[in-house]
């Protein structure tokens, strides 16, 4: 069951758990080339550092979450559908009957149990197609609660800064009390200026305050409004670790660099302090049940407000209210520490439970801050070690002999390097990574001998695939030229090696959504240009059907009770109006979802939706 590891008041009463470690010494930034010194969305202090400035309490907004009775749900027997089951012994069937949560029966219509239970309900789905619930094993949680409210202005909606300011225009209102708060802005990607301006933002809004994120989360942009709210004025000092913008002259340009600087003014933004995080963690699931997704990976707890994030999770267990099942794996760089909270690996149950600890070894290629081993191109600029090389090999060393599954972020092709010595080191000590399938996340530049490397020390990588579809043409162009680029995502050499991965969105870096990438896995094309990016690398679709289903499920622990649809598991699965296997490669993200099942629940319906 449940072990109650939250660690809520330990021995001393200390509750008062807010991360400050994360101020980057000035020599570690790198020298030249790109405009945001703190590029790496994956680790982004902002969070942390708003609810600090503006007082939010987790364990409070946890505490007021509603419960609901434990719900008993009517068995079902689902037919005329054509089932996918990603069970190779198994692999079809047209009918399923679900009792208690989990599947009772499977297999064709001809062979139905002869006695049904007396309350069943009978499901005709009309020859849609089922699959398992997508398992999405890299995304953020706490996050994506605190920006579901603002709106995407992101380069895929809209191309341009000037339609992101339009579409910002509209939300105007005449309540001046009103905030105007944005998210995923990028000009790396967006046409026009490298960055907006306080200026810019009083032509959206002279008189509701106007407060964009960059999707890095690294920076930040507002309104004269805003600043006046915030008392930020020639004479406020740059936070520690962060900067104010400022034109010439000195005066406050509206640019907040750093999450101490972007906390000073996103603080006062109302809809925070209306806001219950752990209901928002909710409407989190719900969303995701919408792309189909049954089951998530939060990559980074603790990075938010510490001990206190489990204490939300045990909360939203108990609520009786999830829609989805949560895994998570803890955060190393935390000053604290995770053992003295007496949480081991696999404590919790199969709607919440640890599978791992998180380590950040570099930054992000697209931000320029992952490790490579040649400069940027047109830059002297080598990226960012986030931890040095013998801090990793013992963080490494240590997560593994505690029992944890570590989970390392690399970007670059170094810091790829460096992670692959430090668990090749743990394995000369006795300690097997692959046991634990200790995985690389994102894993983006692989070269032959990192998939050799990976194969013999049994590792697994998770594809940041968005990569390829939404900034494949500036890795190319801008970031690596060609034949680096090409070393991006190598889902394809990687299946060759019979190493098992899988893909991931790592959500609030692009949004969630297993059916786009399974598309961009299988396609490999690149946002404005014809072009494909390493068409070797391309998989079949069955291949990533896998990876988003049962070898999802496989890395974050799970795959005894969910992943596939066979007898015995939790009846989590997704119902499709079209087979991803028979439309388009270039289609298949546009397949509706038109039901997805929890625990033998349906937890979204598009017809009622
Ligand atoms: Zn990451
Ligand atoms: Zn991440």
């Amino acid at each position: 069951m449940f072990k109650d590891t939250c660690g809520v008041g330990d021995s001393t009463g200390n509750t008062d758990i807010y991360p400050e470690w994360q101020t980057y010494p000035e020599e570690t930034a790198p020298s030249t080339g790109y405009p945001d010194p703190f590029a790496c969305p994956c680790c982004s202090n902002v969070f942390s550092r708003t609810l600090q400035r503006a007082k939010i309490d987790l364990l409070e907004h946890a505490k007021k979450l509603q419960r609901a009775a434990p719900q008993s749900n009517f068995p079902t027997l689902i037919h005329n559908a054509n089932i996918i089951t990603m069970n190779p012994e198994n692999p079809s069937a047209s009918s399923m009957l679900v009792k208690d949560g989990k599947i009772f029966w499977l297999g064709d219509e001809t062979d139905q149990p002869e006695i049904l239970p007396d309350d069943v309900k009978i499901l005709d789905l009309e020859k849609r197609t089922v699959l398992p619930g997508f398992i999405e094993p890299h995304m953020h949680l706490l996050p994506l609660a605190m920006l579901q409210n603002y709106e995407n202005i992101s380069p895929f909606l809209y191309p341009s800064v000037a339609l992101a300011l339009d579409r910002l225009k509209e939300l105007s209102t005449e309540d001046s009390r009103e905030w105007i708060v944005a998210r995923q802005f990028d000009p790396s990607l967006q046409e026009g200026p490298e960055f907006i301006t306080r200026d810019m933002l009083d032509e959206v809004s002279g008189s509701n305050p106007v407060f964009v994120f960059n999707a890095s989360l690294h920076l930040a942009y507002c309104n004269s409004r805003a600043l006046e709210i915030a008392q930020i004025t020639t004479q406020t000092e740059d936070p520690p670790g962060a900067e104010i913008g400022r034109d010439e002259t000195g005066e406050p340009n509206g640019v907040l660099k750093g999450g101490a600087a972007i906390a000073l003014v996103s603080r006062f933004n109302p809809a925070l302090h209306n806001q219950n995080m752990a209901e928002s963690c909710l409407t989190v699931l719900a969303d995701a049940n919408a792309k189909g997704i049954t089951t998530m990976c939060d990559q980074g707890t603790g990075m938010m407000q510490g001990r206190k994030e489990l204490a939300l999770y045990k909360e939203l267990r108990n609520s009786n209210r999830m829609t989805a099942r949560f895994r998570y794996s803890l955060a190393h760089n935390v000053p604290f520490s995770w053992s003295a909270t007496g949480i081991s690996w696999g404590d919790g149950d199969e709607w919440v439970r640890a599978v791992g600890k998180k380590i950040v070894s570099d930054g992000s290629n697209q931000g320029r801050t992952g490790l490579q081993r040649e400069a940027f191109l047109n830059t002297d600029s080598f990226g960012i070690a986030y931890i040095e090389p013998e801090a990793l090999n013992l963080a490494v060393e240590e997560q593994l002999r505690e029992g944890w599954a570590v989970v390392v972020h690399a970007n670059g092709d170094a810091a790829i390097d460096r992670v692959l010595h430090a668990f090749g080191r743990a394995r000369t000590l006795g300690l097997d990574p692959a046991e634990r399938r200790c995985r690389i996340e994102h894993c983006s530049i692989l070269h032959d001998e990192h998939i050799e490397k990976i194969s013999a020390l049994g590792l697994s990588p998770s594809f940041l695939i968005g990569h390829v579809h939404y900034w494949g043409k500036a890795f190319v162009e801008e970031l690596f030229g060609l034949e680096k680029a090409e070393k991006l995502d190598r889902t394809a050499a990687c299946e060759a090696a019979g190493i098992r991965w899988t893909l991931h969105s790592d959500d609030p870096v692009t949004e969630m959504g297993p059916l786009r990438c399974v598309e961009n896995a299988v396609t490999r094309s690149m946002w404005r240009t014809e072009k494909i990016l390493a068409p070797d690398e391309r998989i079949p679709v069955e291949v990533a059907l896998r990876a988003m289903t049962i070898d999802a499920a496989w890395q974050c622990h799970s795959e005894h009770e969910v992943g596939s649809l066979e007898a015995g598991k939790y009846a989590d699965f997704v119902v499709l109006d079209a087979d991803p296997l028979k439309v388009a490669s270039n289609k298949i993200s546009d397949i509706a979802v038109n039901q997805t099942w929890v625990n033998g629940k349906r937890v979204f319906n598009r017809a009622a939706a």
